[in-house]
């Protein structure tokens, strides 16, 4: 039987995991990526002769999938990421939650009662939310905002402030207000209401690209595949031509925005195009700061709230305790917010007193500072967003990417998951002329 021959376009974790399970299929796979780089929104970038990333990401425990697939290319998931029991801690508002090493819901409910700053009904309180939606298998009647569904059941106070508000920018990166209920709610399954290990923080103690796409794209190559860098694919033949070469499956994982653009130009996809061109984007900034070695935060992940105002920052990191890049701070400020209309001048001195109010003390100004702003980090995650699913219209054309995978928000692991899906769908279809 001939080699199954696919044109993957998009060397983003989705192109790649696609890539990966085809390739281990025995497929012969070129994956066609527009950039000088692989990795796409979670990439390894050079700054001040350090290896930093274009934003600070967060992995925990329930991405299985991203797990497996980084294991499958001889990545050493204990080295590359540093796992730790789910820690928020705000030492400027004086909460803290840590959940314990315990065994699932001990965990949990350990957690809640142990954590510090709020008050017993509404640890309570928590609880019984936690319960209610487990007993409705994490399915709501209708799907709602977030904060809709907080007020519901009576998520108020300290809890609301630096447990699931913070858990809804991070994962969704989307603000309660007008963040989807119902995948926040897959989110919890998945990981407050899964085992004790699926809770984990999992940080990245290498840069992103370590972490998964340069393994990735070894394994492809060593399977025959070929990695064709800064090649822009401008449009899709219907007969599955690409660059005046033929295929007999094509892999679409390009950003909903990139997606739509190529599928506008082809009829039969025409209508999941117009779908991707309604979606809206949330932005995201990473904010390094370069301080003095000495330099360190309480938790490798810190948060940055405090009682009297709003924090323009979410989360500090500790780059240091993280990869051993000493002093580096990294700050992440999540979804459209007020820091958006910020130069980056006024980003670093408010993060830097930011910092300073957290770690109750004065620090020297930072040595050196790197704002990057990802304008389109990730579709907006809101109420019903449609999304399409990984078969088009057009025989053997497949979607992958963040957007695909309908449970999930935008994340790595929504991103891998739907490129397996892709691999998976796709190969169950016989190449052309194939027994
Ligand atoms: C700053 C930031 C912080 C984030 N934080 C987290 C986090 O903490 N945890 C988490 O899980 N997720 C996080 N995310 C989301 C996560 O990075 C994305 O969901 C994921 O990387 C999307 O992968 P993808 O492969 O679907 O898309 P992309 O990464 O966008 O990959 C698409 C690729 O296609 C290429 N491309 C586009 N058009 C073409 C074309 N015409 N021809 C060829 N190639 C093309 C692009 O260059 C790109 O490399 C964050 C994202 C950002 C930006």
């Amino acid at each position: 039987m001939a080699q199954l021959r696919v044109a993957v376009i998009g060397g983003g974790w989705a192109g790649l995991a696609a890539a990966v399970e085809l390739s281990s299929a025995d497929a012969k796979v070129i994956v066609f990526e527009a950039a000088k780089q692989i990795g796409g929104r979670a990439r390894r970038v050079e700054i001040n002769g350090y290896a930093l990333d274009n934003g600070q990401h967060i992995l925990i425990g329930a991405y299985r999938d991203t797990l497996r697939l980084m294991q499958k290319v001889g990545v050493d998931t204990t080295q590359r990421l540093k796992r730790l029991p789910l820690e928020l801690n705000y030492p400027a508002a004086g909460f803290r939650i840590k959940l314990p090493q315990l065994p699932a819901t001990l965990h949990l409910v350990l957690g809640l009662l142990g954590a510090k700053g709020c008050t017993l009904s509404e640890k309570l309180s928590a609880m019984c939310f936690m319960r209610a939606l487990q007993a409705n298998h994490y399915q709501l009647t209708n799907d709602g905002t977030v904060a809709e569904l907080l007020n519901q059941h009576q998520q108020q106070g300290k809890l609301r402030r630096y447990l699931w508000e913070p858990l809804c920018l991070s994962a969704l990166n989307t603000a309660p207000e007008i963040a989807s209920a119902q995948v926040f709610v897959n989110v919890l399954r998945e990981s407050l209401g899964g085992s004790r290990a699926a809770t984990d923080l999992l940080l990245p103690a290498t840069d992103l690209s370590a972490v998964f796409p340069d393994a990735a794209a070894r394994f492809i190559t060593a399977h025959g595949g070929e990695i064709r860098l800064s090649t822009r694919i401008a449009s899709i033949e219907t007969d599955l031509q690409i660059n005046h070469e033929k295929f007999d499956h094509v892999v679409l994982a390009c950003a909903p925005q990139h997606t739509s653009a190529l599928l506008s130009k082809i009829t039969e996809t025409s209508g999941i195009a117009a779908l991707l061109e309604t979606y809206v984007y949330e932005p995201i900034a990473t904010v390094y700061l370069g301080y003095p070695p000495e330099v360190t935060l309480p938790s490798p992940m810190t948060g940055l709230g405090c009682n009297e105002y709003a924090c323009l920052g979410q989360w500090a990191f500790d780059r240091g305790a993280l990869n051993g890049q000493h002093g580096v701070i990294s700050f992440v400020l999540s979804a459209s917010g007020n820091w958006v209309q910020c130069d980056d001048k006024t980003l670093v001195t408010t993060l830097h007193h930011e910092l300073e109010k957290t770690l109750g003390k004065t620090l020297s100004l930072p040595l050196w500072h790197q704002v990057i702003r990802e304008r389109r980090a990730t579709f907006s995650c809101r109420i019903n967003l449609p999304r399409p699913s990984a078969q088009t219209p057009l025989h053997r054309l497949w979607l992958a990417g963040d957007y695909v995978c309908a449970e999930y928000p935008a994340t790595l692991e929504g991103a891998i998951r739907s490129g397996i899906t892709a691999a998976t769908e796709l190969l169950k279809h016989k190449p052309i002329g194939g027994a």
